[in-house]
């Protein structure tokens, strides 16, 4: 499925039209999110509005210098926990064990996010959803998933 956006705002709500939708994906352990895409590609923002959507009520952040942050979710029936990574910085799958990584995805009632998910393919639960952000000159944004 393709999407196209025009603004930072419509990212956001796309992410919380998806939630249903993502929420209820096949998933072993945490529910994965595998995030692609270059740098302002859209993925925090997307993210952002997937937190707002679950009932994350604090801010998220681009955590490219924290590498993983843990949000707790009290709305949500299916997920207690929201974890963002960024892996922007990391330099492969070796670097997650530090971080409880098998841990956090093991967990059904986590769901995972991860920017720059192709750093640590390896690492990533076969049932890990993809999704992929395109710049499209200027505030268009496109998100394949
Ligand atoms: P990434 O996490 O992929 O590096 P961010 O979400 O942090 O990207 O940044 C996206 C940037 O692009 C933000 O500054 C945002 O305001 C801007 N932007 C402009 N148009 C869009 C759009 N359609 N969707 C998402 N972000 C957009
Ligand atoms: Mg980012």
């Amino acid at each position: 499925m393709e999407f196209i956006t025009k603004n930072f705002e419509e990212t956001q709500q796309l992410a919380g039209r998806l939630v249903e939708q993502i929420t209820k994906m096949p998933h072993g352990g945490a529910l994965v999110l595998a995030l692609k895409g270059d740098l302002g590609a859209g993925k925090t923002t997307f993210i952002q509005g997937l937190g707002r959507a679950l009932g994350v009520e604090e801010k998220i952040l681009s955590p490219t210098f924290v590498i993983m942050k843990n949000f707790n979710i009290l709305t949500n029936k299916q997920f207690n926990n929201f974890y963002h990574f960024d892996c922007y910085r990391i330099e492969g799958p070796g670097d997650l064990e530090v971080l409880n990584f098998k841990e956090i995805t093991s967990e059904p009632r986590n769901l995972v996010v991860i920017e720059w998910a192709e750093r640590i393919e390896k690492a990533l639960p076969p049932d890990a959803v993809w999704l992929e952000f395109e710049h499209g000159g200027e505030d268009i944004r496109k998100l394949k998933m």
